[in-house]
């Protein structure tokens, strides 16, 4: 009875201990990002009409990037090009403009050359329209009209509303006389909808001349009205993406009348291939670029979650169990597989030769090619398949910095322009940027609008249109960003 009740004793002496650990690291704990609190430029004004023309005429040039390029209208291209210069006289005389094919390269020369120059993207090009959803379009999608307070039409967001945002920029500074100390580059890939095979030649130009930008900000993310733990405004920025990889699984069989099968044929096989590897998911972790969001936002957030989420060296695996209920925060803590396409015998009544699946990965940062090939082919060990990477395959981007200058400056912005919480995240998607990491770590991705997270399917999707009010924050937000480094203190 005296060793029970000292039993007890010690475990309840331990219970408290780990209670007031608890307590003392919830009431103690910091978000890992320093607040938004860089020294920028103030507000400026916007010719909100202007842009909205030029916006409006930018989209009318159908840069329609197909997946295959042969049928792209390339004169669409060049017409755009034309348009981009006169258009813009003053930023055209003041910066130089470099072809790489159809991708632009636009130097803004700084006067001191110990800056690095500063990088921000924009692609031209646009995903085509299916036809059979144009009467769902309340504008049609290449007329760029003005009405209910937006420009409509393809690309208005994605990504042209960028690309005229830019733009508009540095015509206005430069009218304005404004002389840069540090360089500012705008770079322009022609077909990010289908490779980035523009963008990649960029980053290749950029390292052959040697050149290292301080940072790069690219489209990708955007401010939202609600996030996902304290439904207030987050603006969401991300400071890597994920790799996009594609594996080809091959079983072979010997062929033949399907009257007169042997034990297993080439599906079977394969099919056992795709299960296994499928079912092998990996695991969630509560950490990266997907963590830090949570983290950031938890600093708001009621004190039970704050509580959790400053003690995640005892409660990371709950978040991650609960994160991982929602696919899209799942995807942000782990390397996601998804098998999207089966082949086997052309006729039901023959047996294939060769059986194929393809399954698209999305490799967190954590994970590499190599690493993530390696466990498939563990998950495989004993059945006949063949493993390969499509050739497309790409490594997840290096995490960019939450330290450095351009991230206090781009977060500060981001938070005044589009009045949201800043905070880093993991980008699912793809975007022209992820070259770049051939030449700097510091790549942001980050869109200066503010949308409701329903409106994210305008996306690629019918009824794309940039409010004014977005536009307003867009040229509102890459003035102010080239003032500030442009010249920094
Ligand atoms: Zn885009």
């Amino acid at each position: 009875m005296k060793g029970v009740l000292k039993i007890g004793g010690v475990l309840l002496g331990a219970l408290l201990l780990l209670v007031l650990a608890i307590a003392v690291r919830a009431a103690t704990w910091k978000p890992p990002v320093p607040p938004p609190a860089a020294h920028v430029a103030p507000p400026v004004e916007v010719d909100v009409a202007g842009a909205a023309r030029h916006l409006s005429e930018a989209i009318r040039f159908r840069t329609v990037s197909n997946q295959d390029a042969s049928k792209n209208d390339w004169s669409q291209w060049d017409r755009f090009h034309d348009w981009l210069r006169t258009a813009y006289p003053h930023a055209n005389a003041a910066m130089t403009r470099q072809d790489l094919g159809r991708t632009l390269i636009w130097t803004w020369k700084g006067s001191d050359p110990s800056l690095k120059p500063m990088v921000l993207m924009a692609h031209q090009d646009v995903v085509p329209v299916e036809v059979e959803t144009l009467g769902r379009w309340r504008h049609a999608p290449f007329s760029g009209e003005i009405a209910e307070g937006a420009v409509w039409g393809r690309g208005s967001v994605d990504d042209k509303g960028s690309l005229i945002g830019l733009m508009e920029t540095a015509d206005a500074l430069a009218a304005k006389g404004f002389k840069p100390r540090r360089t500012i580059m705008i770079v322009s890939g022609h077909d990010e909808e289908v490779l980035g095979s523009g963008a990649r030649a960029a980053a290749a130009w950029f390292k052959a001349q040697n050149i290292t930008p301080e940072f790069v900000l690219d489209e990708g993310m955007l401010a939202l009205g609600h996030d996902p733990l304290n439904n207030k405004p987050i603006a969401p920025i991300g400071i890597s993406e994920k790799g996009y990889a594609t594996l080809r699984i091959t079983a072979h069989g010997k062929g033949g009348h399907s009257s007169a099968p042997p034990d297993e044929t080439a599906v079977q096989v394969l099919a056992k291939a795709v299960d296994r590897i499928a079912s092998d998911r990996f695991p969630l972790r509560f950490d990266g670029p997907g963590a830090d969001m949570v983290r950031v936002l938890a600093a708001d957030a009621n004190p039970t979650t704050r509580a959790l989420i400053a003690n995640d060296w005892l409660f990371g695996g709950l978040i991650a169990r609960k994160m991982g209920a929602v696919p899209a925060a799942g995807a942000t803590l782990r390397t996601t597989i998804a098998p999207t396409v089966l082949e086997g015998s052309p006729k039901e009544n023959v047996l294939p030769q060769t059986a194929t699946a393809l399954i698209n990965y999305r490799l967190h940062p954590r994970d590499t090619l190599a690493s993530v090939m390696a466990r498939a082919r563990r998950d495989v060990r004993g059945l006949d398949v063949e493993l390969a990477w499509n050739p497309n395959a790409a490594e997840a981007s290096p995490v960019a910095s939450t330290r450095s200058e351009a991230w206090r400056v781009l977060s500060t912005l981001a938070a005044q322009e589009t009045a949201a919480r800043p905070a880093p995240s993991l980008f699912n998607g793809a975007t022209d940027a992820r070259h770049m990491s051939l030449v700097t770590r510091d790549i942001y991705r980050f869109q200066p609008i503010r949308i409701e997270a329903a409106e994210i399917e305008m996306f690629h999707g019918v009824n794309e249109h940039m409010s004014l009010e977005n536009l307003k924050r867009a040229v509102g937000f890459y003035e102010r960003l080239m003032l500030t480094e442009g010249d920094p203190r």
